[in-house]
């Protein structure tokens, strides 16, 4: 049986996909980036090596991600996409007649609007943390409340409880206001979730028309109190479809760019590359006022990718002449190098 593999790596969580040709996902797993996205590669695969139906043999590769050059070169990918195009069609396959997406991740959130099953606008917010499912996650560890209990704790608030939601250190410190004034616990996490929709609709969707259905998507679609929250926004007048999938779209939208990209032969590396030793290493450019953050990934001390550098003037060869004739290397530490 041919497969396709996506890949999704963001700066939070790690996302695979296993699918056939009819686009049935085979396995997924979603994991812990944990500031280490060539380990979570890496279990990734063991994963889904696992779990490989009998026969079946990877024929394509797509990644996605912040991380999804760094993914396309340690797995081997055919095509390397943006989160926008992988997650528009995930959404579309799922509900075809989709006209929006909402996607809120642990680090960012995107909105994509889509009409006649093609993106027509997006905007993402990756500066922003207190719209994002980070947020929820610290504001849960405060509360001493498990993640997973958020959503359901929030469904059984009485009442609901503003709370600043215009960035985490005044969403932070009004919700211990509130605590101290006695609300509850489940209405004070019920005015987080609604602190969070309106600085998500207040950052992403402002001049822009939302039209129903909408597919909301991303690990955060799992909390039933933000869910709960953009319906009461809407005021019950949308549809908010949050499909089975929603955690790993941008994964299984990357497996659907691979398979309809069709490589003759895929470019996958193989599931040993779990035994393969591979160092990630950045450093700022400070030759011109871009300051471009330069990402490189080395194996056994040779440079097999580059990535991040606006004008071209660093390629592997550049990167590895320099620092063998200065050793620069040392300074990478400091995140900074400037070479004339
Ligand atoms: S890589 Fe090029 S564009 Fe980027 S900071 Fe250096 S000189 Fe400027």
């Amino acid at each position: 049986m041919e497969l396709y593999l996506g890949v999704d790596v963001g700066s939070v969580t790690t996302k695979l996909v296993l699918m056939d040709k009819k686009k049935k996902i085979w396995a997924s797993c979603y994991l812990k980036t944990s500031g280490d996205p060539v380990l979570a590669l890496k279990e990734g695969l063991t994963y889904i090596e696992d779990h490989l139906p009998r026969g079946g043999e990877i024929v394509g590769v797509g990644t996605t991600g912040s991380a999804r050059h760094l993914a396309g070169v340690v797995v081997g990918a055919d095509i390397v996409k943006n989160e926008i195009t992988a997650h528009a069609v995930a959404a579309i396959t799922r509900v075809p007649e989709v006209r929006t997406v909402f996607e809120i991740g642990g680090q960012d959130s995107k909105l994509i609007l889509i009409r006649e099953g093609v993106v027509e606008d997006f905007a993402m917010n990756t500066i922003c943390a207190a719209g994002t499912g980070s947020f929820l996650e610290h504001q849960a560890v405060r509360l001493n409340v498990p993640i997973e209990e958020f959503g359901k704790l929030a469904l059984q608030a009485e009442q609901s409880v503003r709370i600043a939601g215009r960035c985490t250190v005044f969403a932070e410190s009004d919700m211990i206001h509130k605590q101290q004034l006695g609300f509850a616990k489940p209405e004070i996490i019920k005015g987080l979730c609604e602190s969070l929709v309106r600085n998500f609709m207040n950052n992403l969707a402002t001049g822009k028309t939302i039209e129903d259905p909408i597919v909301f998507q991303g690990g955060v679609a799992a909390n039933q109190g933000i869910v709960q929250a953009f319906r009461d926004f809407f005021q019950g007048k949308k549809k908010i479809v949050v499909p089975p999938e929603h955690g790993v779209m941008g994964a299984w939208g990357a497996a659907i760019l691979a398979m309809e990209y069709a490589p003759q032969e895929t470019a996958f590396q193989g599931f040993e590359v779990v035994n393969r030793v591979f160092e990630n290493r950045s450093f700022t450019c400070g030759d011109c006022p871009n300051g471009c953050e330069v990402v490189f990934l080395k194996e056994e001390g040779v440079i097999k990718a580059l990535w991040g550098s606006r004008c071209g003037k660093w390629t592997p060869e550049t990167v590895g002449q320099k620092f063998a004739e200065s050793k620069l290397e040392e300074k990478t530490d400091q995140r900074e190098l400037s070479v004339s």
